[in-house]
């Protein structure tokens, strides 16, 4: 695996139900791996998305986000995601 391809350090989860669509884990992400989806959710909002990869799991977006149980950041997970991607390497 190349230092490119290297595991992603964190995990967001983003629960769309309780996102009201504000948009301040977007502009807070350092390396703007979330976005606003084009579909929306039970409130009529467009509700916050994650890119899929990037995320370093600095739980910015979490201390940013008004809302209880809209994101959950993972680091633990990661940290075996990249345990087995160095089990995989070796
Ligand atoms: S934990 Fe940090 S890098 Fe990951 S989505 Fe949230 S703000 Fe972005
Ligand atoms: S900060 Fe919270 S409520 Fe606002 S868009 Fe992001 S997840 Fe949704």
């Amino acid at each position: 695996m190349s230092e490119t391809e290297k595991a992603d350090r964190g995990l967001v989860e983003l629960n769309s139900e309780e996102c009201k669509g504000c948009g301040l884990c977007v502009e807070a992400c350092p390396p703007a791996v979330l976005r606003l989806a084009e579909t929306l959710n039970q409130y009529g909002m467009h509700p916050a998305a994650y890119l899929g990869h990037g995320c370093t799991g600095c739980g910015i977006c979490f201390f940013v986000c008004p809302e209880p149980g809209a994101i959950t950041v993972l680091r633990a997970a990661a940290r075996k995601l990249e345990e087995q991607a160095a089990e995989a390497a070796a």
